[in-house]
């Protein structure tokens, strides 16, 4: 993604440069062709406030977008208004209350180099322009937040503009039930996101990356060591598997195991990624790295260039797990069997969530998170890949309890995404802040599924 230029301005269906604004908002390089009336892009929350009477006086439906890094595109709808957030941006620091207030368009690299100064840490995505935005609003599973919490759990605060453009703070004390809703509903979400406050945790001492890659024809083996291992891994690491069509070093199909680590010291994070050389399959890997010191912003720089291009064709979709390993290793499979071309992936992930969260619409999750990403170049090959994603969750969707929002691919696969009782709770705060549906409502819904 590129940062905004300048000062953000109107744009109307059909003026020259509208197509390439609006396309720009978003960091999936698809074109659905469905496109908004106008697109205003805020400078300021008076802009926001602004852009919503306009849409009231128009009944326009408005949809937001802050990084644009929704796989699915959620924020590209025919007709009404796109309000772009991107510009505001901002970062202002209190290292003593250790509290920051960030704009929604703030990309996850920039607040990690300023903390960075303060040697203060927050939870931010594993790619550096993913925005706070859209992020926090999903729940957010950033670097540390195995042992952090996912990154909503440190917002502590929210200035949002409602439907009938009014501008207030949402907390666990004030507004208490839109604080709900804002950390977990994602792009589902009914007000517009102006200022997060968040609370900042010590940076961690030490941070680095284990990695040891398989050919593929070992996959069942390695899935089989993971599961087995999972439970027991430290927290201070986020344990996870990359299937690939092209695997770091041995350029063939392959399953690459990453460790990242975050801990208070060398000798911690040696121990808390020791199970990689101890493991009964080490035997069967290409190669095995030494734990390699490196910083957060540098692990999601080179995730960008090795994973997450930017300007190409993306799919997406992901389950939530608990099911029996010998139950999934059929899906695994097919998923390396089918894979588009790299740097297409499937991330496997060894979530194990704690026992208890704080109460929000954030509420399912499982013990392992899997997901695929599809990549390609040409608008030539949309109907090669676009439903790969799509039919290989589809596939093993008999084993998922659900889906994160974080990679959600409702409009394709309608799937339940919290706990029911908390969408019927949204769904009734929806009609109490938002009572005409201006904001555009999840793509799909769990009560859509077949
Ligand atoms: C390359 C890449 C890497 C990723 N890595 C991670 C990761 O490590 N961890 C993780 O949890 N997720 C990750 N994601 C998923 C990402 O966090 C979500 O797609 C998130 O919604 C992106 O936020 P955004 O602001 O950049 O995107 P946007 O597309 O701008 O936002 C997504 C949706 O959120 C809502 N929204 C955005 N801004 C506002 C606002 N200001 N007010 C109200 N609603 C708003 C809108 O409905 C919008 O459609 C990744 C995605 C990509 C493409």
């Amino acid at each position: 993604m590129k940062r905004p230029k300048g000062k953000g301005r109107i744009w109307r269906r059909g003026e020259q440069g509208f197509d390439k604004a609006v396309l720009g908002t978003s960091f999936n390089a698809r074109d659905s062709g469905a496109r908004p009336d106008m697109l205003v892009e805020a400078n300021s929350a008076e802009d926001a406030q602004w852009a919503l009477l306009q849409a009231r006086e128009k009944g326009w439906q408005v949809s937001i977008v802050s990084g644009g890094h929704s796989w699915a595109q959620n924020h590209l709808r025919e007709g009404g208004l796109l309000l772009s957030m991107a510009r505001i941006n901002q970062i202002e620091i209190d290292p003593q209350a250790g509290v920051a207030k960030v704009g929604p368009g703030c990309w996850g690299l920039d607040l990690d180099r300023a903390l960075k100064k303060h040697k203060l840490f927050f939870p931010i995505a594993h790619a550096p322009d993913v925005a706070l935005g859209g992020f926090l609003l999903q729940g957010g599973f950033g670097w540390g937040s195995r042992a952090l919490g996912i990154a909503a759990q440190s917002v502590i605060g929210i200035d949002l503009v409602l439907a009938d453009g009014s501008l207030i703070h949402a907390s666990e004390t004030e507004n208490s039930d839109i604080f709900w809703a804002a950390r977990g509903s994602g792009p589902g979400f009914f007000a517009v996101v102006q200022r997060y406050h968040l609370r900042l945790h010590p940076r961690p001492k030490f941070t680095g990356m284990k990695v040891q890659v398989f050919r593929q024809e070992h996959l069942d083996d390695v899935f089989r060591w993971a599961d087995d291992v999972g439970a027991s891994v430290a927290r201070s690491v986020e344990f996870q598997m990359l299937i690939t069509p092209k695997a770091m070093g041995i350029f063939k199909p392959g399953i690459e195991v990453f460790a990242p680590v975050l801990a208070n010291s060398w000798k911690k994070a040696r121990e808390a990624v020791r199970f990689i050389n101890d493991s009964p399959i080490r035997k069967l890997a290409s190669f095995t790295t030494p734990l390699i010191p490196s910083s957060t912003s540098i692990l999601s720089q080179t995730a960008n260039i090795t994973h997450f291009p930017p300007d190409v064709r993306w799919c997406a979709d992901n389950i939530w797990t608990d099911a029996p390993i010998d139950d999934l290793l059929p899906g695994l499979n097919a998923i390396a069997d089918t894979m588009p071309p790299a740097p297409s992936h499937a991330l496997w992930l060894n979530w194990h969530p704690p026992k208890e969260r704080p109460d929000m619409a954030f509420s399912l999750e499982a013990n392992r998170y899997l997901a695929v990403y599809g990549e390609w170049k040409h608008a030539a090959d949309d109907h090669k890949y676009e439903n790969w994603a799509t039919e290989r969750m589809s596939a093993m969707q008999d084993h998922a309890v659900g889906i994160q929002l974080a990679d959600e691919n409702l409009g394709k696969r309608p799937s339940r995404f919290m706990k029911d009782e908390n969408l019927m709770r949204l769904d009734s705060l929806r009609a109490k802040y938002d009572p005409s549906g201006m904001f555009r409502p999840w793509m799909g819904r769990p009560d859509q599924a077949n």
